[in-house]
Parts: structure tokens; C-alpha cells; sequence
């Protein structure tokens, strides 16, 4: 019997794992590793199956902006803990037309940056973007740019640190997903597709898109199916670029895309250095079960998404020298208050960590954090002036079964 099972070996869990097995807790964490081959896989997927993620302070909603803050203040440490390096610190450049739509954005990110006395930003004028940027062509654009503090992390490597420390400190690793759960008034007994079964105190469900596969009553989350095309560059192409940092392009008119989002040329493990473009559609694709979700991941493409971006990809670096282009799909699992839940779903069983909304590679160390001092001790201290309420993070439908 542990004290407490956390499933989903994810962005969060991991680190949720982490920090619940630095205490006095037997701690074990039930999660499936990556599929080697998706087109056969008939198990879950998850959101952290590649090498890059933007990592930035800066965000117009300052609660996310303390989130990201915080995780990125313990990067080094977990970096020294684990001997992995996961975090790449090139910078990140948040830009949008110079036009008054935007406006309230450029000033939302001001006030974030005196708020949290963000010194390593700085807001950038269309010449300064050319002169700085001159790959980039963004005439007619304004934004900011985050130094030192943001860049982009591996998630790959950062779930494998978060889960090195946890076994470290004695979790033990699961390797299965769980099918079944069962919650009584002693205990949560889980079962896995290995046949493994599991009983702990206390269960911290983390299983990201996934999650309401194991909750016995769904939540309410918007799951997007979404593709991201990478740009594969010869060496040269990719020195050319290698100081670029990630970009955030805002659109004021695009007919399909509301933002659109590059990471600098990056290192796979099977050696081909590739340049990813992703970005937030005006009109989502949205699965309607698991099987749609598991079906996407093991087949999906989407002609008429691939085109908008690469032509934006085109526009944007127009001298962009690229061998081959290719798609892979992902989902991203977003929540009604656009925060993470981090909540209560049965008093002291069954706690839940999820809905990333698209946020949360970077600041899932904080979330963990969180998550887990939730599940040990059914709460977290706010320090004076911090947004990282608990009711911030509540779950809607939980918060009305608990007034009725
Ligand atoms: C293409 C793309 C680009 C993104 N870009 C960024 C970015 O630039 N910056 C950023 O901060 N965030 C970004 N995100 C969002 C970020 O990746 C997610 O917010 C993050 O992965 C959420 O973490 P999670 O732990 O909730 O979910 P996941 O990372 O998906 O982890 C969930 C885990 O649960 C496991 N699981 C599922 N079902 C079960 C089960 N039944 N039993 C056991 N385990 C189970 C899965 O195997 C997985 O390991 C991006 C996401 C995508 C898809």
C-alpha cells in the first residue's frame, strides 16, 4: 500500500512525484513510457513527446507569469540534481501588429513585467525588431523580448529529470497506464494495462488529455487536436539560425490562425536538426471520446492546417533554406478558466493535476509543486501578494457539488 500514486508521468506528475517523494511518503507513479511506433499504439498519448517548448516569465496574465517564474527559478537546480540538462535559455520575442488592437496586450505585458520586475525584458520597436532580428521579417510589428530567463526546454528531458529525482528519492515507476480506478472510503485501488495493481491512501490523477479516461466523473475540458510542421535544415541553415530566439506572432487578420508560434532550429535525437512552427486555429478541432483523441494521434493529418503554416513560416524567415517539411499531431487540453485544475475531486483520495491550456511545459514544475502539497496536505501556504490561490485553480463542477 502507498501513501500516495500519482498517474500520468507527464510534465506535471513528474514533478508533482518529485516533490511528494522528498517527503516522509511512499510514493509510486503509474504512467506509460513514449510509443515507439504511434501508428500501432493502442494505449494513451501524452503532450511532451518532443524537444521543444517555449519557457518564458512573460505573460499578459500575470498568474501564469508567477507560474512560469517560479518554475523557471528551480531549472537549475533540477538540471544539478538529475545531471540532465533540459533548458536552452535563447530568449523569447513576443510580437503583434504595431496597430490598437493590440494595444491592451503590449500594455497587459508591461504591466506583467513592472509587476514582477522582469529586468531581463525589454519592449522592441518595428526597427529595432529589423535590426536585432534581420531573418525575421516583422515591419510593422512591435514586441518584447525576454532574455536569459526564457528560451526553450526539451520536455522529453525534463520529464526524465523530474522522474530520475523522484526515484532518486525513492518513488517507484509503474511503467503501464492505469484502466480501471476504484475509490472507497479507506483507499484508491488502481488497475493497470499490465495487469499491475495499485493501492494508495491518496491518488493524484495527472494523466493530462487523458485524465477523464481515469476520473470516475468526466471534467469539464476542451481537448484541441492541433498539428505542428517542422522545417528540416542542413547544418549550415541551421548555424545561420541558431541564435534565433522563439517567436510569438500575434495575427490581426488571419483567416484560419489566431497566433502562430516558431522555435529556433533544434537537435532531434535521430540527428536532423528541425525548425517547428505550431499555432492556435480560430476554429479548433475538438475530438468527442478517448477513441477520436487515441485515433488523431495515430493517424492524424491535416492538409488544410499545413499550409497556413508554412506559408507563415515563409513570410516570416523569408530566406529560409529547408531541405523537407513534416507534420506530427498533438493535442492540447484546455480548461474553462484557462488555469490548470488543481483540486479535490473525493476529500483526502482522490486529487486531480491537469489542463495545461497549452501553458504548462514550462511552469509544470510550480504546478507540481503545487499539486503535490495539495495531495499531502490538502492545501498550499499563499505568500503575501502571490496570485497562486487555491480557488484560482478550482475545478467549476466540484466547486458547485461542494456549495449545493
Ligand atoms: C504541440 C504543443 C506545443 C506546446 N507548446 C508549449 C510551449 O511552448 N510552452 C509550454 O509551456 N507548453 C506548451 N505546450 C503545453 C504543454 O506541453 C502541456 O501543457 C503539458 O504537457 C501538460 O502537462 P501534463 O502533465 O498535464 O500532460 P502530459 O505532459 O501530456 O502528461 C500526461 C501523462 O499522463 C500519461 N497518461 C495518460 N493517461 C494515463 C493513464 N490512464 N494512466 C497513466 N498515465 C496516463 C501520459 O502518458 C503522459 O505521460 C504545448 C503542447 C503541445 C501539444
Amino acid at each position: 500500500m502507498y501513501d500516495v500514486l500519482v498517474i500520468g508521468n507527464g510534465l506535471i506528475g513528474s514533478a508533482a512525484a518529485k516533490y511528494l517523494s522528498g517527503t516522509d511518503l511512499k510514493v509510486a507513479i503509474a504512467g506509460p513510457l513514449e510509443p515507439t511506433d504511434w501508428a500501432s499504439h493502442s494505449g494513451v498519448f501524452a503532450s511532451h513527446y518532443d524537444e521543444g517548448r517555449i519557457t518564458r516569465m512573460l505573460d499578459p496574465d500575470p498568474l501564469w507569469a508567477e507560474l512560469g517564474r517560479r518554475a523557471i527559478h528551480a531549472y537549475l537546480e533540477i538540471e544539478r540534481e538529475s545531471g540532465l540538462q533540459f533548458f536552452h535559455p535563447g530568449g523569447c520575442l513576443k510580437v503583434a501588429p504595431d496597430t490598437p488592437q493590440f494595444a491592451e496586450l503590449h500594455a497587459s505585458l508591461e504591466a506583467v513585467r513592472d509587476r514582477l520586475n522582469l529586468t531581463t525584458c525589454e519592449p522592441l520597436r518595428s526597427a529595432e525588431l529589423q535590426e536585432r532580428f534581420p531573418y525575421f521579417a516583422l515591419s510593422g510589428h512591435t514586441g518584447m523580448l525576454e532574455s536569459g530567463t526564457a528560451g526553450h526546454i526539451s520536455p522529453r528531458a525534463l520529464v526524465q529529470a523530474q522522474t530520475r529525482i523522484a526515484q532518486k528519492r525513492g518513488a517507484t515507476l509503474v511503467p503501464s497506464h492505469v484502466e480501471r480506478l476504484e475509490v472507497n472510503s479507506e483507499s484508491v485501488t488502481a488497475w493497470c494495462a499490465s495487469g499491475a495493481q495499485i493501492q494508495a491512501e491518496r491518488v493524484l490523477v495527472s494523466s493530462g488529455a487523458f485524465t477523464n479516461g481515469v476520473l470516475p466523473t468526466p471534467l469539464d475540458f476542451e481537448l484541441q487536436l492541433r498539428i505542428v510542421l517542422f522545417a528540416e535544415l542542413d547544418e549550415a541553415e541551421a548555424t545561420r539560425l541558431q541564435d534565433m530566439p522563439d517567436l510569438i506572432l500575434e495575427f490581426a487578420d488571419h483567416p484560419t490562425l489566431r497566433d502562430v508560434y516558431v522555435l529556433p532550429p533544434i537537435r532531434y535525437p535521430d540527428g536532423t536538426n528541425l525548425l517547428k512552427i505550431g499555432g492556435e486555429p480560430l476554429s479548433p478541432r475538438v475530438p468527442s471520446t478517448q477513441d477520436e483523441l487515441k485515433a488523431w494521434f495515430r493517424t492524424g493529418e491535416c492538409p488544410d492546417e499545413v499550409e497556413p503554416l508554412k506559408d507563415t513560416l515563409l513570410a516570416l524567415i523569408p530566406d529560409l533554406r529547408t531541405t523537407t517539411f513534416h507534420t506530427k499531431p498533438c493535442v492540447l487540453t484546455y480548461t474553462p478558466t484557462n488555469r490548470p485544475y488543481l483540486d479535490t475531486v473525493v476529500p483526502k483520495r482522490l486529487f486531480v493535476a491537469a489542463g495545461g491550456c497549452g501553458l504548462s511545459a514550462k511552469s509544470s514544475d510550480a504546478i507540481g509543486n503545487l499539486a503535490a502539497q495539495l495531495t499531502h496536505r490538502g492545501g498550499w501556504e499563499v505568500p503575501e501578494g502571490s496570485l497562486l490561490r487555491p480557488e484560482a485553480f478550482r475545478i467549476p463542477q466540484v466547486s458547485e457539488t461542494r456549495a449545493a
